[in-house]
């Protein structure tokens, strides 16, 4: 026998039971309550009372709730926290269940479920960057990476061995990813420990024949061959990701763009650790805001910023599509005055792509159908202020999209009311004018006492009787009223047969009239009326808009566009950007070059200006340097200089203009950037670990078409044994990878590689002594730096004198001492190996250590007294005094 609960308890289990992985949201009138294991974890989350609600098995049923208009902040705090939301609403009206009898329990269904990866509603998303649900399969041995943003309509696939998933995954940075659940195992080393939610779906989901199905008929086509040619894994990707939009929406289907096919070689290759190092989109502390995309952000609109963010994650290699990223920012560059009009006219861009999503998803209100409109009209508006000739074509939009759009605008235009609510529930949308049968009811409702009046009199003037009045009481309704003296004439024929005799009081006499009552029925239910035919007029609405995603996305793109590409010529005006040369000779030119963090910080504290420096590496094919080494103080630019360096080779493969006086850069195919000191203790790696894990990956993964960017490797752990390391990497890129690499160092030894590596070349940058204080000159020129003035700049950083002083005296020690490593050191330059200089016998011990150490080995210091202590320190120190 199963235990007794109520009906309404087995109807939660029953849904529950469904919905295993997700905490349900049980819908009860004003509240979403959870029941069980769900109502402890949420309670816990978001720190809500727990109560209890009945009994089952003995026990009490823990419960917490959340009030309905307040619930998309707690399931924003749910998903932030990694859970997922399974929304049950009711689905009929309570009345509805009373009819079926006392106990009928309302009908209730999970509409929806919420998760990481499928958000829709602007308080889950952050309107300046994507939010990208991804996708691995695998189909004999192939593998594929699919994704997409449902709240913008992106939807990508590319093959992907599993070796590149991981800088893919870097790239797009999803926030939950399916993955077949007979592949969980080993994608955790690929993930790491900041691994986005991971969904594991039934194999069944991944089947690449009906991937192909359900494809064709989201996009309504009888064959994909449009859109690229898909390979089998692919498809299963691009199906499991539309199946589980099937399974989380409930059936609605996203308003998806054709898939987008990109190969990983279309895009530069970075790496999630290069992508820390450099910053590019979050800073490290994992905030936006000292990356490079906030430095170089300048975009009106949510869509530009989601275009600039997409655009730097994953710069090209296709000379054509960089350049033509350019032309769109030159034709900017080329009328101020216009550049001006149109960015003006952005700011007040609305975010088409999310509006047009939700109205897709069936959970848009009226405010995205006036999201539409304005977005509509202000493209047709900054469309009229873009010149009419040599614009290149990303800018522009297609004549036919252009028309379909006006027409939805049109209709738009007319039915949709200035400022209108975000709900359908609160009426009152719909313009005046739009739909007479709407415009009547709301006539009644709004105006109920003037029709009202306005019929009482046409009485007055049909009956000749002046006094008649209407009149409202909550008894009687609406009446018609008359003095006593002319009530027998309403009452006799043929004026009887429209008034009926209600009341007769001493005062006056009442009556109503079939028009009346008729009128009044109207009147009570007009408000609902009018409720009806929005509601109506609505989903009508809402289905021309769906009808109508194509051209409206195609249009909000091409917004997105050229703001992105009039945000890039002001930026380049206004702080000196200049175009680069992106070609496929394999070199890096760059002069005059600035870091676009650091420039922009010391400009906004007021710091000295910053200094340019130029970078040359040839080509593979030339006899130029490949490799540069730059040795030089601390803190006098090194870092900055390595990353401007690679961040210049990446905005100009973005499509941006970049900040040098010029740069010519040979299309780069990766980018590897590694610091030595960046510890991840956290993922139990030790600094040094980190650092050689990346390097490793270096060495094995570049190739001649990469830049590879490396700061201070070897420097975690001890002197000779990290500059034994960095000396053989370098020989490594140099004489294997033969890629482009700078090498920042203190192990100013390292400059003497030059002599025997033929691609390498010095450079230092240049500071100034001057009355033993250093002075940092930012300048990088060729050479290399004969120290590190490390202790100049502690002292800079405020490390006691006393410190200081002695830290001199160990250098002149240790500087002393140096000319045997550096014998050493030349000796390697002929081609001896690394450890070949002599062990040394250890000294024998000093009397004063056998007779302190014999001393100290007899002493129990847990029994030592403090005084005690003090009185043997003070014996020890006579004894070693005695024996100098
Ligand atoms: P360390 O060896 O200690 O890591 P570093 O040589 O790598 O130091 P950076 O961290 O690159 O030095 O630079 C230190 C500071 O110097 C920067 O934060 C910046 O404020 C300033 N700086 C660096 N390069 C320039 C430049 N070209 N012009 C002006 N200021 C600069």
């Amino acid at each position: 026998m199963p235990p007794p609960v109520s009906p309404m308890m087995a109807q939660y289990l029953e849904i529950k039971e469904q919905h295993e992985g997700a905490l349900l949201f049980y819908r009860m009138g004003d509240f979403y309550e959870m029941f069980f294991d769900d109502a402890v974890a949420a309670s816990e989350a978001l720190d809500i009372t727990l109560t209890k609600r009945g009994r089952l098995k003995g026990q009490d049923i823990p419960m917490c709730g959340v009030p309905v208009h307040a619930a998309n902040g707690y399931m924003d705090a749910l998903i932030t926290k990694g859970f997922r939301v399974a929304v049950c609403e009711q689905t009929e009206d309570p009345s509805e269940a009373r009819r079926r009898g006392a106990h009928a329990v309302v009908d209730r269904k999970v509409v929806r479920l919420i998760t990481p990866g499928t958000l829709t509603e602007d308080t889950h998303l952050d309107a300046r960057r994507n939010n990208f649900l991804a996708c691995i399969a695998r189909v004999r041995g192939e593998a594929a990476l699919a994704w997409a943003d449902i709240s913008s309509g992106f939807l990508g696939a590319m093959p992907c061995p599993t070796v590149k998933l991981g800088p893919q995954l870097a790239r797009i940075s999803p926030r939950e990813i399916l993955v077949s659940e007979a592949e969980l195992e080993g994608l955790s080393g690929i993930l790491g420990d900041r691994a986005p939610v991971l969904t594991p779906l039934a194999p069944v989901n991944f089947d690449s024949a009906s991937a192909e199905g359900r494809l064709l008929e989201l996009f309504g086509v009888g064959t994909l061959d449009a859109f690229g040619e898909f390979g089998r894994a692919e498809l299963s990707a691009l199906g499991a990701i539309i199946a589980y939009f099937e399974i989380t929406q409930k059936g609605k289907l996203p308003s998806l763009r054709p898939p987008s096919r990109e190969q990983p070689e279309s895009s530069m290759q970075i790496d999630a650790a290069t992508r820390r190092n450099l910053e590019i989109s979050s800073d490290f502390a994992g905030e936006r805001e000292n990356s490079l995309l906030a430095a170089i952000d300048l975009t009106a609109s949510a869509a530009g910023a989601r275009l600039l963010e997409r655009r730097v994650s994953a710069p090209s290699t296709d000379l054509e599509e960089i350049r033509d990223r350019h032309n769109a920012i030159r034709s900017f560059l080329a009328d101020a005055e216009m550049r001006g009009t149109i960015r003006t006219l952005l700011r007040g861009l609305p975010d088409i792509d999310r509006a047009l999503s939700r109205l897709c998803l069936e959970r848009g209100g009226p405010r995205d159908l006036a999201a539409l409109r304005d977005g509509l009209s202000l493209e047709a508006e900054i469309r009229s202020a873009l010149p009419r000739e040599g614009l290149p074509r990303r800018l522009m939009l297609p004549r036919s999209d252009a028309d379909a759009a006006g027409d939805i605008l049109r209709v738009l235009r007319s039915a949709i009311v200035d400022g209108p609510p975000a709900s359908v529930r609160e009426g009152n949308f719909i313009q005046q004018g739009f739909d007479d049968e709407l415009d009547q009811e709301r006539k009644l409702r709004d105006e109920a006492r003037n029709v009202i009046a306005e019929l009482g009199a046409r009485y007055a003037a049909e009956t000749g009787i002046q006094p008649l009045k209407t009149k409202f009481n909550n008894v009687l309704g609406y009446f018609v009223e008359v003095p006593p003296a002319h009530a027998n004439r309403l009452m006799s024929p043929p004026l009887s047969e429209t008034f009926i005799h209600r009341q007769t009081l001493a005062s006056a006499a009442r009556f109503t009239t079939l028009e009346l009552s008729n009128l009044e029925s109207r009147i009570l239910g007009a408000a609902g009326k009018a409720e009806q035919i929005e509601k109506r007029i609505f989903e009508d609405l809402r289905c021309r808009a769906a009808a109508s995603a194509p051209p409206i996305s195609s249009a909000a793109r091409a917004m997105a566009e050229v703001d992105l590409a009039s945000a890039m010529a002001e930026l380049a005006e206004a702080r000196g950007w200049c175009r680069p040369v992106v070609d496929d000779s394999g070199a890096l030119e760059i002069e005059g070059g600035r870091h676009p963090v650091v420039e922009e910080s010391l400009r906004k504290s007021g710091g000295g200006p910053f200094i340019a420096n130029d970078c040359e590496l040839a080509p593979p094919d030339g006899d130029g340097p490949r490799v540069q080494i730059l040795t030089g103080p601390n803190m006098a630019g090194k870092s900055t200089y390595l990353r401007q360096n690679a961040l210049i080779a990446l905005l100009a493969q973005a499509g941006c203009y970049v900040p040098a006086r010029a740069a010519r850069v040979g299309v780069a195919s990766q980018l590897f950037s590694r610091v030595g000191a960046a510890d991840e203790l956290a993922r139990g790696r030790s600094t040094f670990m980190v650092e050689m894990v990346e390097t490793a990956a270096i060495l094995h993964q570049a190739d001649i078409g990469a830049l590879v960017v490396l700061d201070e490797i070897g420097r975690g752990t001890a002197t000779f044994d990290g500059l034994s390391i960095a000396w053989a990497t370098l020989e490594h890129i140099h004489d294997v990878n033969k890629c482009r690499a700078l090498f920042a160092t203190h192990y100013h030894e390292l400059a003497r590689l030059s002599d025997r590596l033929g691609r390498l070349a010095n450079s230092t940058v240049a500071v100034r002594e001057w009355e033993g204080e250093v002075v940092f000159l930012h300048e990088v020129k060729p050479g290399s730096a004969d120290r590190s003035y490390g202790i100049q700049v502690a002292k800079l950083a405020g490390i006691p004198d006393s410190v200081i002083e002695r830290a001199r005296e160990v250098l002149e020690g240790l500087e002393a001492d140096e000319l045997d490593g550096g014998k050493r050191l030349g000796g390697l330059l002929e081609g001896l190996p690394l450890f070949t200089a002599p062990v040394r016998s250890p000294a024998p011990p000093s009397p004063d250590e056998t007779e302190v150490s014999g001393r100290l080995e007899k002493i129990n210091p847990d029994q030592l007294s403090p005084r005690d202590a003090l009185e043997l320190i003070y014996e020890l120190k006579e004894a070693v005094k005695r024996h100098r």
